[in-house]
């Protein structure tokens, strides 16, 4: 029988972008990726934190390019994937992971200007993102994205409404393009983190201190994420080591939605 040669974890050559990568599980997936061998395309609105990220790569003696992008607009993200595709080559991986946070609300209470910012960056943003990407995967018959979705895109998120709604249609979207685009090559996964150590969680708790037992709590594990489980979820989903992986939701979660 021919053995199966092992796939590579190593991302020698491969080109990376990712969204969101100024700070928190972007920044960890960027850092990785070019400890991994990667050369890395920072994106985000943040200019100084997507300096420091690339910075931070290139200290580790990786290659790293950032740009500044809103993911809410088109033609900006269409400048993203062609500024990566001028500087690099080709666009091998995307973790498309940019997203925010809803204050804990209840449906009623919520307006329409809050529902209209957290769909247009969560789901319009993910899926610009998605567009730019896989028109230039198809190019090269090759290509690994990853979503960014929560465990609020697989169950309820009580006072999160609106969040929880955006990070299912992220689920719905990935689901969908991995069908479509899994005969050209390109496979499309989501991460769905539980509640993760990142200014975004640091906000969080600013703002209702006395849920951090609760929040903790809430994961069978009994403690948040660090940046880097989430990070190195994406990773093994970009890689080779997931060939056969595609349209699937990864829940890294402590167990929250084992129970
Ligand atoms: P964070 O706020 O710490 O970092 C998010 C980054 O995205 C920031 O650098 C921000 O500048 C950038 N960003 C925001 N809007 C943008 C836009 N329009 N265009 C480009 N960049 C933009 O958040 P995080 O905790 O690292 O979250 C990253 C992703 O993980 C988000 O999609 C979030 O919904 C998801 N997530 C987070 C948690 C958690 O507990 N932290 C849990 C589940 C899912």
């Amino acid at each position: 029988m021919a053995r199966e040669k092992q796939k590579d974890t190593s991302f020698e050559g491969k080109v990376v972008l990712v969204t969101g990568a100024a700070g928190g599980i972007g920044r960890a997936a960027a850092v990785a990726f070019g400890r991994a061998g990667a050369c890395v395309v920072v994106a985000d609105t943040s200019v100084d934190g997507g300096h420091a990220t690339a910075a931070m790569i290139v200290e580790n003696g990786g290659k790293a390019l950032f740009v500044q992008c809103n993911v809410t607009r088109a033609a900006e993200v269409e400048a993203l994937v062609d500024k990566t595709v001028a500087y690099y080559g080709k666009l091998d991986c995307a973790f498309n992971n940019a997203g925010i946070e809803e204050e804990h609300l209840p449906l009623a209470e919520a307006d329409e200007a809050l529902f209209d910012r957290i769909m247009n960056v969560n789901v319009k943003g993910t899926w610009l993102c998605m567009k730019y990407e896989i028109r230039q995967m198809l190019k090269q018959g090759s290509g690994s994205i990853v979503n960014t979705a929560s465990v609020a895109g697989l169950v309820g998120a009580p006072t999160q409404p609106i969040y929880a709604a955006s990070k299912h249609a992220v689920v719905g979207m990935t689901k969908t393009a991995a069908a479509e685009y899994a005969r050209e090559g390109i496979r499309i996964n989501s991460v769905c983190p539980g509640v993760v150590n990142t200014p975004m969680m640091g906000r969080a708790l600013e703002r209702e201190p006395l849920r951090e037992k609760k929040l903790r709590n809430v994961h069978p594990m009994g403690r948040f994420a660090e940046p880097v489980e989430i990070a190195n979820a994406a990773m093994w989903l970009c890689s080779e080591q997931s060939s056969f992986v595609t349209g699937h939701q990864l829940a890294v979660d402590g167990g929250l939605t084992a129970i």
